[in-house]
């Protein structure tokens, strides 16, 4: 089974999959830090960002990988051509540009073939911007998570704190809400599988849930999911 978690930065999907993903015993793949690899790996070896060849390289040729930590049953560390990228991937540097490296169609088409081979081979809980739409378009369940702008700002500038600590407390809640607006206009924007919800997902307002109440109404919509 393909649990498809989709929707805007900050909107709550990583802690969400990863509940949702630990109360069912699947499989959890973050596909936003397949993404954010290539991105990083792109500036940590100064391609061009307006390369389009060569972003596409890196997707296809520097392989990502997930590792976990002792005991852990998910995922929770990013390698890329073999180098730990966990925290170097989610630092505003990498938010800044991501969202112009997962534009690429050739970037995207090498990512969603890794996804896709992954998905087949377990039961997983997927979250994204496209797995309901583009990378599993039949997936048994498929969620769509929004929230208020300001809700998700709120929310990625508690991440940040607990993620980069003090570095992250200059970090200004208006800077992070603009990048999250930025970063939503242009992922809904481009040409290439933009972030929408299927038109058979259920799409769940989380602005006023907390995160137990989103991974409720998800487990419920879990059991009444029809088989295909
Ligand atoms: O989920 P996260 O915010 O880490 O994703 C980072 C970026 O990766 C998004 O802003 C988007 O540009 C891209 N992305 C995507 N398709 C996905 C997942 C993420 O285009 N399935």
């Amino acid at each position: 089974m393909i649990i498809a978690i989709d929707g805007p930065a900050g909107s709550g999907k990583s802690t969400v999959a990863k509940l949702v993903a630990k109360r069912l015993g699947f499989a959890y793949l973050d596909t936003g830090a397949m993404y954010r690899a290539v991105a990083w790996r792109a500036l940590d070896t100064q391609v061009d960002l307006d390369d389009d060849a060569a972003l596409t390289r890196i997707a296809l040729s520097d392989a990502i990988r997930f590792g976990y930590q002792a005991g852990e049953a998910l995922p929770s560390e990013v390698f890329i051509a073999d180098e730990d990228v966990t925290r170097a991937i989610r630092r505003p540097e990498i938010d800044a540009v991501v969202s112009k490296v997962s534009a690429v169609a050739g970037v995207r088409h090498a990512l969603v073939a890794q996804q896709q081979s992954i998905g087949g081979e377990r039961d997983t809980v997927m979250e994204g911007r496209d797995i309901g739409t583009t990378v599993f378009p039949h997936a048994e369940l498929k969620i769509f998570l929004t929230a208020s702008p300001e809700a998700r700002a709120a929310r990625r500038l508690g991440q940040n704190a607990t993620r980069f600590g003090e570095a992250a407390q200059n970090q200004r809640r208006e800077e992070v809400l603009a990048d999250i607006i930025r970063r939503d206009a242009y992922d809904s924007g481009r040409k290439t599988s933009p972030l929408r919800a299927a038109d058979d997902a259920f799409v769940l307002d989380t602005t006023d849930l907390n995160i137990g109440e989103v991974v409720d109404v998800i487990l419920e919509q879990v059991s009444v999911a029809p088989p295909r």
